[in-house]
Parts: structure tokens; C-alpha cells; sequence
């Protein structure tokens, strides 16, 4: 009896088995998109091979359900990409392939499915047949992007990863437009994919692509599109009717079946990698689709990842340096020489317009701010505060930085030395004094303020510390005639918010603008003269290795907000530690220096890229069942583990309870990546099988090349 051999989203060691049935061969091909029933269910599942027997008792395969309307079965190569990757992640090859395909295709609805497609291919052609060819995109390079241009398209047609290093305003789009035309106009099916780390960038990018290639659909694939939506740019991706696909970490996974160039931009940014679920990286599959594919890949960053900055020093990754910013006159080093081009990041994309932000002065001034010599009040130091009320004088706008919302993060009873603590969470609740309540910003829990101190009574309870709420509060109280707005999760809750208060400050009508890091990404803030940073230092005292890493992307980030539209910008960075490494490499704009030293130290302490980590964590409404199931998984691991490795003792995770789970957790590492996935093979099933035979009542995951450790 002949099967088809098919998988489906759960964490199943291997495909199940089942008849094609009614479905007739077709049903058998590998690739093709299925309905079968799981259990009472019915789920989606892909056809991954077909079997002369059944691996199961031919009494119990039960047939496929149905077909997933008509579309054409997934190309063997994105099969055998899906499997590398859910090898390499150690889950089932259902878990990564199937949420790939569009949510509407994989539910079960009453209308015909292959109606439903019929339409939305009716509804959204794509490329017409007689389409004209893609014009060039009509800007000029510059030799450094003509050199990176050019060594991109030398390469079409073989794997090669480039690592494209530039500030913002170098001109990155720029080089990612014209190897993206040359790569189109070498075969007339080719397709390109493009990644961006965030879902609110790809509307800016899609509206570019749009108007430099005019003839070429372009579509975008990320999870805020309406279902329609989504399925119809799934399909032109995969019908080839689709020659641009722009879109978030999950479009690594898109059938994209004619792919000939892949660009990850931000490579840098943590958005790139899965925090729930399966936790892929997908700038590191692009790499890895690209090599199977054998075609270029170009990770584009302003401040790169250590990892690919490491790739590039061994000569693994080809090094593409912008060293120059457009219309400016900031000459650099070569990077590994000091001073290099540090700054900012961001696809330097005005909203909506085909040009690309070229206007850019010189990077802006940092300057440190030491706090023991300017005891801040209410969170403003001297300097700060006669910087912003000349600034605003002058009829320049500032921003004002601060990775923390709320009022703020603490409020505390002076007489009994009580503390908003989260009853959910090892942290604090934060003080919201618009909504007048207390908030985890771990768990969401949340309650009204108090009147009065819940253990003595006292009525005088204070914030400790701040926020953005208060910080605003602060800035109006100082110079009452400045316009105020302010971005942070809190303000822009509400659809549109954050959009207006944007154009609010492009207009001019904002004086100064306050807020978390979501002010950093991808704005560009052309007439702010005048950066200030509070409260890096959190950040610098992080235990996670990556903290300093990510701290100097966010920073150059946010400096690189300012002075772009040439005037000379300053950031003014308070802080306790002015003499900081990580600090004067920001104020050098050096980020080749700053890499240099966290890779040295990272050889030093054996972290990674010099090491090969895998996390597993464990959590539970008792630390003891936590530990309980990392203790077994440490038991299991020692006589499998190779010589060279290491397993660490199982400790609680930094903030050990969230929501009333308590988390624990347990790091592996080994020099070499090999050795560590066979462990993992042997290991893993040993574990689970373990953790079911001991009925523990723990969640767990398994967390390859972990984000933080
Ligand atoms: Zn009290
Ligand atoms: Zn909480």
C-alpha cells in the first residue's frame, strides 16, 4: 500500500503516514499542500515523499482529507530548506514548514478553498506577460557603491555572502536597488528577496520598490497584512507572479521558486530572530538558503552583528565598507583601521517618496555627560537641561532618549520601605500617572494605584526613578512655551498614533520629541539638532553578553536620528561611567574598534561566535519542577557529551518569575558546532522521553545560538 508521507505542525520526530485516498495520486507528490486528519482534527500538512509501505500498522492510515485548493506543490529545494532548518533547530520539520504557508490557506472554512484562491489570483495578477523589463534605477553611485555594486553582481549565479558596513546615508538602499535591478534584469523569471527586521518599515521599502521598478510587482509578506492579503502575495511569490518580496523574519520561509538574490537589511537587529515558537534566526537561514541556492546573499548594518562582523574579519563574508556618507564630508578608515564609520542604522527611506535620504551631514557630536558632576534632577542634568531650552530657543528640535515608559518604574513608601512590587513577577509594577495604576510590563498584570501605602498607611507614596511619562511632565514644567509629544508603547496604542506624531515632527510643529527606542528605527529626524540619551547605563551594566552590543546599536541608532539634514547635531549622553570603552568607541563613531574589543573579550570568556551555544530552559509554577527537569536533562547529558563541552549547572533565568512561572535554565556549549548538534540529536529525544515518563509539569524549549544567555 502506497503512502504519502506528510508533516505537520507538531514536534514529531518523523512525517506520518496516509492513503492518498479520494485524492488520487496527486495527493502523493512531495511538496503538495494537504489537509489530514490528526487525532479528531483535521490539520494542514505538506507532502514531503511517498512510501511502497506503510511505517505504521496498514489498518491504522487513514486517509488525506483534501487538497489545499489547487496550489502547485512547494519546490523540492524549499523542502530540503525547511528540513536543514528544522534539523538545525531540533524541532519537528512541521513545526518551521507548515506555519509558513498563509494562515487562511491552513483553516478549515466553509467556502472552497480553490474558489477562494481562483479569486485572489483574479484580484491580484501580478506580473502582466508583456511587462516591460525594469528600468535601472536612475541615481548615480558613487565609486565605493559602485564597487559594492558591482561585486554583488559579479557574483549572481554562485553562493556568496557579503556583508555590506555602511552609516546611514552612505547609501545602502542604494547598492540593495541597483544589485536588486541587475539580479532582476539577468533572467527574466528571477525573483529577489528582500528581509527587514520590522513590520512598520515594509509599507516605506514596498512604496520605494514600487516606484523604482515600475513594471515589477512587488509584495509584502508579514503577519499584519489582512489574511486576503497575505495569501494573495503568498501565491504571486510562489506562482512567480511576484518578482520583489519584501518582508519580516517568517519571509526567509517564502516559496520564492525562481530566487537569485537574497538582502537581509538591519542584520543586526534581535527582530531578526524568533522570540516564541520555533527560535530561528532568519538572517542566518538566509545565509544558509542562499548557499543551498547558491546565490549572493548581502546582510546590509550599519552597526553588524559580532557574529557576521567575525564572518567577515575570517574572510567567510566578503566585506563591502561605505565609508563615506553621501553630500557629506566625513572621510574614514577602511574598517579594521581605527575610526572607523560607526553611526546609524535604518533604511533611510522617506516615507513614501521614490528618493532615498543622500542629503546627510557630518555624524553628530557625542558627548558624555557625567553625572557625579552634574547630579541630574528629575532626571535632567545641568547640561541637558541648558542644551534642550537653547535648542528650542534657537528654533531646533530635540529628542529626548529613555528605554523605559510609564511615570516610573518604581513607586515606594519612604516611612515602611514598601515597593510596587508585580505579585506575578520578580520585578516591579511601573506607575502610569495618566491611567493612575500600577502595570507589570512583563505580564500586563495591573491594579489601581493605592491611596495609601498597602502596609502602613502612609499617604505619601513616591515614584522612584523614570519614564517617559514623567520625563515629559518635566520637560513642560521647564520650558512651558516647547511643544511636547511623545512615542512609546503607551502613547501609540491606538492605530495611526504613532504615524501622526511622525509627521507631526517632520512638519516642524514639535519642538521636542520624547521616547523609547521605537523612536530609533527607521525615522528620520531631518531637523533635530539635538540628541539627549538618559539612563544608558542600565543597558551597560546588563548581565547579558549581547547587552553592549545591542547598547552601541541603539545608541549610533538614535544619535544617527539627528543633523541629517546637514546642520551639525549633538548627543548628549549622561551617564556615570563617561570613560566607558563602549562610550568614547560611540563618540569616535568607531564601531570596528568597539567589535574589535567585544570580540576579544568574547574569545577571552569563550561566548559566542568563538563558542557554539544551544539554551534549554525550563519553566513552572514551582521553581523546584524547573530545576527538577533541567537536573534530568543535565543527568541525560553526561555520558553523551563529547569531550570539549560543556554543560553548566542549571540556574534561575535573570528575571526568574514572569506571570507566576518560574523560569530556570541550563546552557551548553561547545567549540565546536558539529559536536554539538549530534549531541543535541541524541540528547533531545532522551529528554523528552524522560520528562513524559516522569509526568513533569514544566514547560521547556531547546534554544539553538541563544539571543541572551
Ligand atoms: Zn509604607
Ligand atoms: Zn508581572
Amino acid at each position: 500500500m502506497e503512502v504519502a508521507r506528510v508533516i505537520v505542525d507538531a514536534p514529531l520526530p518523523q512525517p506520518l503516514d496516509y492513503a492518498a485516498g479520494e485524492l488520487g495520486p496527486a495527493a502523493l507528490h512531495a511538496g503538495t499542500p494537504v489537509f489530514a486528519p490528526l487525532g479528531a482534527r483535521s490539520v494542514a500538512g505538506i507532502v514531503v515523499g511517498r512510501a511502497a509501505a506503510p511505517s505504521i500498522d496498514v489498518a491504522k492510515v487513514r486517509p488525506l482529507r483534501a487538497l489545499i485548493a489547487d496550489v502547485a506543490p512547494l519546490p523540492d529545494d524549499w523542502l530540503q530548506f525547511t528540513r536543514f532548518a528544522a534539523d538545525y533547530y531540533h524541532c519537528g520539520w512541521g513545526e518551521i514548514a507548515v506555519p509558513a504557508l498563509p494562515p487562511a490557506l491552513r483553516k478549515i472554512t466553509g467556502a472552497d478553498p480553490a474558489k477562494r484562491v481562483l479569486a485572489l489570483r483574479k484580484r491580484y495578477p501580478g506580473r502582466a506577460a508583456e511587462s516591460a523589463p525594469s528600468a535601472g534605477p536612475p541615481v548615480t553611485l558613487r565609486e565605493e557603491q559602485r564597487v559594492a555594486v558591482d561585486a554583488i553582481v559579479a557574483a549572481l549565479g554562485g553562493f556568496a555572502p557579503f556583508l555590506l558596513f555602511g552609516v546611514t546615508g552612505s547609501g545602502k538602499t542604494e547598492v540593495y536597488l541597483h544589485a536588486i535591478a541587475a539580479a532582476l534584469a539577468a533572467d527574466p523569471a528571477a525573483q529577489v528577496l528582500l528581509l527587514v527586521p520590522e513590520i512598520n518599515l515594509t509599507p516605506q521599502l514596498e512604496a520605494l520598490l514600487r516606484s523604482r521598478f515600475p513594471g515589477e510587482p512587488v509584495v509584502s509578506q508579514h503577519s499584519a497584512l489582512a489574511d486576503g492579503e497575505r495569501t494573495a502575495a503568498w501565491l504571486q511569490a510562489h506562482e512567480g507572479r511576484a518578482r520583489i518580496v519584501v518582508g519580516t523574519r517568517l519571509a526567509v520561509f517564502a516559496a520564492v521558486p525562481h530566487l537569485r538574490l537574497i538582502v537581509v537589511d538591519e542584520e543586526h537587529d534581535p527582530s531578526l530572530k524568533a522570540g516564541d515558537g520555533v527560535r530561528f534566526s532568519a538572517r542566518d537561514l538566509a545565509v544558509k538558503r542562499a548557499q543551498m541556492l547558491r546565490l549572493p546573499v548581502v546582510l546590509g548594518s550599519a552597526t553588524p552583528s559580532l557574529e557576521s562582523w567575525a564572518a567577515a574579519q575570517a574572510g567567510r563574508y566578503r566585506l563591502l565598507a561605505l565609508a563615506q556618507r553621501a553630500g557629506g564630508a566625513a572621510k574614514v578608515e577602511a574598517p579594521g583601521a581605527e575610526g572607523t564609520a560607526g553611526g546609524t542604522s535604518g533604511l533611510g527611506v522617506p516615507g513614501g517618496t521614490g528618493a532615498t535620504a543622500e542629503s546627510v551631514g557630518a555624524p553628530a557630536r557625542v558627548v558624555a555627560v557625567d553625572v557625579r558632576a552634574h547630579p541630574p534632577e528629575h532626571g535632567l542634568s545641568g547640561p541637558l537641561r541648558s542644551a534642550l531650552a537653547a535648542t528650542v530657543a534657537r528654533g531646533e528640535q530635540a529628542l529626548v532618549f529613555i528605554n523605559r515608559r510609564g511615570y516610573s518604574p518604581v513607586l515606594a513608601c519612604d516611612a515602611c520601605g514598601w515597593l510596587s512590587n508585580c505579585p506575578r513577577c520578580s520585578t516591579f509594577a511601573a506607575y502610569h500617572k495618566r491611567d493612575a495604576v500600577l502595570r507589570c510590563h512583563h505580564c500586563g498584570w495591573q491594579q489601581r494605584v493605592p491611596r495609601a501605602c498597602p502596609t502602613c498607611g502612609n499617604q505619601d507614596l513616591q515614584p522612584v526613578g523614570q519614564g517617559t511619562q514623567r520625563l515629559e511632565e518635566t520637560l513642560r514644567e521647564m520650558l512651558p512655551q516647547a511643544r511636547l509629544a511623545r512615542i512609546d508603547r503607551d502613547s501609540t496604542r491606538r492605530k495611526g498614533a504613532a504615524a501622526a506624531t511622525l509627521d507631526a515632527v517632520h512638519a516642524g510643529d514639535i519642538d521636542i520629541l520624547v521616547g523609547t527606542q521605537m523612536i530609533a528605527k527607521g525615522h528620520d529626524f531631518r531637523r533635530v539638532s539635538l540628541v539627549c540619551v538618559l539612563n544608558a547605563d542600565a543597558q551597560l551594566l546588563a548581565t547579558d553578553f549581547r547587552a553592549p552590543e545591542r547598547l552601541f546599536a541603539t545608541l549610533a541608532q538614535v544619535s544617527g536620528r539627528a543633523g541629517r539634514a546637514g546642520q551639525p547635531a549633538r548627543v548628549l549622553l549622561q551617564t556615570r561611567y563617561p570613560d566607558h570603552p563602549l562610550y568614547v568607541a560611540l563618540a569616535r563613531h568607531d564601531f570596528a574598534g568597539f567589535a574589535r574589543q567585544q570580540l576579544a573579550e568574547r574569545r577571552a570568556t569563550h561566548l559566542p561566535p568563538f563558542v557554539h551555544a544551544a539554551l534549554l530552559t525550563a519553566q513552572a509554577r514551582a521553581m523546584e519542577t524547573a530545576t527538577t527537569l533541567l537536573e534530568l536533562g543535565r543527568e541525560l547529558a553526561l555520558p553523551l557529551a563529547p569531550q570539549g563541552m560543556n554543560l553548566y549547572d542549571p540556574v534561575p533565568m535573570p528575571l526568574e518569575r514572569v506571570d507566576n512561572e518560574h523560569r530556570a535554565q541550563m546552557l551548553i556549549e561547545s567549540p565546536r558546532r558539529p559536536a554539538l548538534h549530534a549531541f543535541l540529536r541524541e540528547w533531545l529525544p532522551a529528554l523528552r522521553a524522560a520528562i513524559a515518563e516522569r509526568k513533569l509539569r514544566a514547560r521547556w524549549h531547546l534554544e539553538v545560538d541563544p539571543a541572551s544567555i
